[in-house]
């Protein structure tokens, strides 16, 4: 099995799967890329935090576009709600260079470099079977060819997973993570904090929420994003059973929102979330799935089919990109594709799932056994903050 001028089926045109078919253009395969939904994913994602470190690489590599927006930010500042103070208490300063993207902006820039004649919007692959002549795949019930390796680039619920990783479940971690955005004039009038344009995160008995800025994707201005890691009503996601997307918000869940951020959040941060309008919110169950292969015969893993991470990881986007500069290497380095993919599933399997573990422990310190974060001294915060990092390694290690 050659590697150069083979056909290969990537399943999902996301991150991973834009990502993934420029990887395996590049080592000279044919690419065909189904991705399900029929319209552009332009509106799916909100902002993305990038791990700086990280960031100079992947554009060297050229899978981000250095025209891109985005911003830089060297420091995350930790609040919580104080007596006398609109904008809250700065509780302590945790180092975390990072870059702010728009989700929309990183994936239009993969977007196009994958050549439209082998992008296929608005195709459900069905079904997923090897044979002796290679990966047979049925796309909305209808054979769709023979194609040397499949590459499952399709999200948490991966139908290419089982495949690989039979025993791989997706747990439900417990709590949620509310989302917005917005255009970050609406309301520019109000009374201000500068606090506005750093990356700033407000603890909480239960939770915590993250503020930051992003460019944003149509107007070249600037959005106000928020996301609020905490409880979610059972009413709205029994047993955390599926996202709950924007448009799909219900009045009562968002007014349980509102009474969540009124007791918690200092003023200026619950006003941010408030100005967000009903149809900008959206809600996602914390999952985690830890994978036993990132590849089996000729199917692999990519993104978040593979390992899954919770967000606090800020990890999973740029993953997603990790896997198809592994998948890349890998093709260069080895003639064949048996080669290559046991390289490939070396290369990732240890990263993937260290990330799980990651956003498991953050995802314990932050919001299951978070602190009393109104008695926290500075001294306090800086133990917590060690318990949170010491012996974890994540990307956004300052240098
Ligand atoms: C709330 C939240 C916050 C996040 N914050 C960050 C962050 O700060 N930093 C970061 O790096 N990452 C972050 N992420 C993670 C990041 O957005 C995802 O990890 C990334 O989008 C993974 O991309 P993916 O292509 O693997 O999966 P997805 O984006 O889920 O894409 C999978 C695609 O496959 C398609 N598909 C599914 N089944 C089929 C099928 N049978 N046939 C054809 N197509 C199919 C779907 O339509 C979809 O387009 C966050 C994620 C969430 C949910």
């Amino acid at each position: 099995m050659r590697i150069r001028g083979s056909r290969v089926a990537v399943v999902g045109g996301s991150i991973a799967g834009c990502a993934t078919a420029v990887a395996l253009a590049r080592a000279g395969c044919e690419v065909t890329v189904f991705e399900r939904s029929p319209g552009g994913l332009r509106d799916r994602g909100a902002g993305i935090t990038l791990p700086a470190p990280l960031h100079g690489e992947l554009l060297d590599a050229g899978y981000l576009d250095p025209g891109m927006p985005v911003l830089r930010r060297p420091e995350l500042i930790w609040l919580t709600r104080a007596e006398r103070s609109a904008e809250g208490r700065v509780v302590g300063r945790q180092p975390y260079p990072a870059i702010m993207a728009s989700w929309a902006l990183v994936w239009r820039g993969l977007r196009e470099r994958v050549p439209d004649r082998d992008y296929h919007a608005g195709a459900t692959v069905t079904d997923v079977r090897e044979g002796d002549d290679g990966v047979e795949l049925r796309v909305d019930g209808r054979p769709a060819g023979t194609f040397a390796v499949v590459v499952g680039a399709d999200g948490y619920r991966s139908t290419v997973r089982p495949a690989v990783a039979p025993e791989a479940a997706v747990e439900y971690g417990g709590y949620g993570l509310w989302r917005g955005d917005y255009p970050a004039d609406r309301g520019a009038g109000d009374a201000r904090s500068p606090l506005l344009d750093d990356f700033v995160a407000v603890g909480f008995r239960g939770g915590h929420a993250v503020f930051y800025r992003i460019p944003d994707a149509g107007s070249g201005g600037f959005r106000q994003n928020w996301a609020l890691y905490g409880g979610v009503p059972f009413e709205l996601s029994p047993d955390g059973a599926a996202p709950v997307p924007r448009g799909q918000v219900t009045e009562a869940a968002a007014d349980c929102l509102d009474e969540l951020v009124t007791r918690e959040l200092p003023p200026v941060w619950a006003d941010v979330v408030r100005r967000t309008e009903r149809r900008e919110l959206s809600v996602n169950p914390m999952y985690d799935t830890t994978v036993s292969r990132y590849a089996r015969g000729r199917l692999l893993l990519a993104g978040d089919a593979g390992a899954i991470a919770r967000p606090h990881t800020g990890a999973g986007a740029v993953k997603a990109i990790q896997d198809a500069c592994a998948l890349e290497l890998a093709c260069r380095e080895h003639g064949t594709w048996t080669e290559a993919l046991a390289a490939f599933d070396t290369a990732r399997r240890g990263a993937g799932n260290a990330l799980t573990q990651l956003g498991k422990h953050l995802g314990r310190m932050r919001v299951e056994e978070s602190p009393d974060w109104s008695a926290l001294t500075p001294a306090d915060f800086e133990s917590w903050l060690h318990a949170n990092t010491h012996g974890w390694q994540s990307a956004y290690d300052p240098s």
